[in-house]
This record gives structure tokens, sequence and C-alpha cells, in this order.
């Protein structure tokens, strides 16, 4: 059993089974003591909870519940716990489960503390707790009105907004449109009862999955529509005409009023956050959140984000919380000038090109990426190279990442420029590189 990125993924009861969690519960328990456990809405999560708290208590391991909640507010509650356990598959389809864990200050496991799981279940010799060893269940029930409360303590709405939320029938059905509410605003929901089986929208919340969002945003003239994937880590949006807000522009939105100082975005992000952000150090890091959290933490940096939708705001949690986003993001929109449409408009817009060509040479590419770096490094005049996550070249106005998929025998290609001509020019000539490489 393997921990990822975004920790355990698999479809339910073939690839993760009661069997593996009870031995992930107890590797768990072997290091922990004191392990909080929360749950998203798909039809496996209680069943996959049960095993886990299983393995827990046979350690020995104090257990708390928290039942029904969103990422974030799982990796909320874990400030009063040695760590948290999420059972959640995020975005992912209704048949898949997973597991994420989290520390008390909201970081998800870093590759060393998943690795050291990862050893005590290969190891599979766990020293059980006898009989009188053996802990009841707690139950917290306010874990949801808990992370509700540090929201509403931060955040103001400065005049009357209407907003339409569609939680994907995810975990933020229960919290994000009660938080709203409370901040004033009035709140029309859809896919807003929590429902494993995701029939509204598919969970992850991307733009082609959003049309009734953006219509009803439309037809009521709304201010602002939210939307959230499955656990709710991520929050994206539509502005008041119904449109969707690209997530580079969202990322930029956010960044110019969090980064005072300094920002953390992954190497695949678009270069309008360089553009809007002239005097704010911008650091880059391999795609995934996890990396962008660890550099946030790292380098006490103000704000940082991922295109995917996820945004980390270090003063309240290093976990990326859609359901905090989304007030924050209210807020924001609130105090200004103009509607949020206008706000937006007056950032630069840029052509990108993402693509894929399959290559052969084995998972992750390694060898195939050595080979293209030096031929793209011999190709081209650049006046950066980054080769933290594939390669990213940038010129001045352009730049080119070349990256393996992690989990296909695919090479992706991103390519970002000011004019269309120009990236498809660029794109074309890696394109070449990499089919002769
Ligand atoms: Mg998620």
């Amino acid at each position: 059993m393997k921990f990822g990125s975004s920790g355990i993924r698999g479809i339910v009861n073939t690839e993760i089974t009661s069997e593996s969690v009870l031995c992930i519960g107890r590797a768990v328990g072997s290091e922990y003591h004191d392990v909080v456990v929360g749950r998203d809405p798909r039809t496996s999560s209680e069943m996959i909870e049960c095993a886990a708290i299983s393995g827990l208590l046979s350690m020995g391991c104090q257990v708390t519940r928290v039942g029904m909640v969103a990422t974030p507010t799982l990796a909320y509650a874990a400030r009063n716990h040695d760590c948290g356990i999420m059972i959640t598959a995020s975005h992912n389809p209704p048949e898949y489960a997973g597991i994420k864990l989290f520390n008390p200050d909201g970081m998800a496991f870093d590759s060393g503390q998943q690795e050291s799981i990862e050893r005590s279940i290969d190891g599979s010799d766990f020293r059980l707790t006898s009989w009188d060893g053996i802990h009841p269940v707690r139950t917290d029930k306010n874990a949801v009105s808990d992370h509700i409360s540090m929201i509403l303590s931060g955040i103001r709405i400065e005049k009357q907004m209407l907003v339409v939320v569609d939680c994907g029938c995810g975990a933020a059905s229960l919290t994000t449109p009660y938080l709203l509410r409370e901040l004033g605003c009035d709140v029309i929901t859809l896919n807003s009862q929590p429902d494993g089986f995701f029939p509204g929208r598919s969970s992850e919340p991307k733009e082609e999955h959003l049309a009734p969002l953006c219509s009803v945003v439309r037809d009521v003239h709304a201010d602002i529509g939210i939307a959230h994937d499955g656990d709710a880590d991520r929050m994206v949006a539509v502005d008041d005409t119904g449109r969707f807000v690209s997530n580079d522009r969202l990322l930029a939105f956010f960044g110019m009023r969090e980064a005072e100082r300094s920002m953390v975005v992954p190497v695949d992000t678009s270069m309008l956050i360089d553009a809007v952000l002239p005097g704010v150090t911008i650091t880059r890091t391999r795609v995934g959140d996890v990396y962008v959290a660890e550099a946030i933490k790292r380098i006490g940096a103000d704000f940082g984000g991922e295109a995917s939708g996820t945004w980390i705001f270090p003063k309240v949690s290093y976990c990326p919380d859609g359901i905090y986003a989304a007030a924050r993001l209210v807020e924001m929109v609130s105090q200004e000038e103009g509607r949020f449409s206008d706000q937006i408009s007056s950032l630069p817009t840029y052509e990108i090109k993402r693509g894929t060509l399959p290559h052969h040479g084995g998972m992750g590419g390694m060898d195939t990426m050595s080979r293209i770096e030096e031929e793209l490094r011999t190709a081209f005049e650049f006046s950066d190279i980054n080769t933290l996550d594939g390669v990213r070249i940038a010129f001045d106005d352009a730049w080119a990442l070349v990256r393996p998929s992690g989990t296909e025998p695919l090479i992706r290609i991103t390519v970002e420029g000011k004019t269309r001509d120009e990236v498809k020019r660029l794109y074309l000539q890696i394109e070449k590189i990499i089919k002769e490489s």
C-alpha cells in the first residue's frame, strides 16, 4: 500500500479494502496515540472509517470521531490531537475511496511520515494492546461549528451579497451555505445535500461540470458563484455574469490581496502571477498542493495555491481550505468597488496551450526526460530553467513546461505566451523535440 502526493486512493473493495485500511489504522496507531477521524459522504466512507478506527483501537490509541466533514474541517480539528485521518477520495469518481493523514498544524503528512507508515504496514508485525488497553471511541459533534467559528472571527462582509453555492453533493454541503448565511449573505444552494453517488455533477469542479451553476448565477443576478470538490479542500468561482473564473486568474486575485512579500505556486502556474505581483517573491515548487504547503511553511510565505483550485492561507491552516477561501473571496469582492467581473477584468490575459504525447520510456519517464532536457537546452535561448518537476524553460514573455505524468505513460506539455501564434510555434517546436527524443 503506497501513499501518493494526495494520500492513498483506489477503487473500493478492489484496491482499497477493509483489511488494508485496518492495517493503515494499526500503522498510524503504532506511532500516534490520539487520533481524530473524519469522513466524506461516499458510500464506502463509513466502512473505511470503521476499519481505520478498529485498527487504531487495537493499538491502544485514543480515537475521536467527528463524522462527515470537509477535509479542511478535519485538518482544523487535528490541532487538538496527535494527528488526523480523513477518509476521502477528494474529487475522484464515487467508486473511489481514499485516506489522507494530517498533522496538528493542518499540514498533510510529508513523505518521511508517509514512508514510516508504509514501512510499518509492510512489516505488519503489530504489537496489539491488551484487552484493558482498548479505549472507547469519543465523539466530537463540534468540529464543523468550531471550524465555522474560526472563519467567522476573521471575515467581514461589507455589503449585501447574493451567493450561489454548488457543493457537488460533497462534504461542504454541511458547512459553506451555513457559514455564508451567518456572514450575512443571501445564499442559493445547488447540489448541497451530501450524497455519495454525486448525482448532481462530477465531484471535480471543472468548468465543463459547472454549467448549471453558471446559469443560476446569471438568472438570479447573483454577485458570485462558488463550487467545491467532494471534500471541499478546493474552491472555484463564477463571476456575476455567470462566467467561470479561470483558476489562474483566481490565484492572481487572491495573491494580490494576500501576498505582501512572498507567495508559493507550482511550476505549471501562469506567468500572470509574476505580472500582477512585481514586488513579491514567487517560489515555484513541484506540482501538488502538499509541496506548495511545505514550501509556504519552510519559507514563511504569506500565501500559496495551485490552479487546481487549492488555496492555502497559512494564517488559518497549512491545509488548503476551500471553505475559508469561499468566505474570504466573498469578503474581498464585497470590499471593493464594482462587480466581481469588473474586478477580475483588469487582470492581463495570456494564451495557454496544454497537451500530452505518449512515450514508451516507462512510468515516470526519467531517462526520456534527461534526453528531452538536453535537447531543450540546445534548441532554445531561455532566460531561466527549472528542473524541479520536469523541465520548465522561461523566456521574456513566454514559458514552457515538459513533465512526465506520474500515473500514465504520457509527457505533458504546457506553453504560455502573449499571442496565440507565439504559443503555437513554441508548442510545435517542443512537440517535435519530444517526438525525436
Ligand atoms: Mg479535494
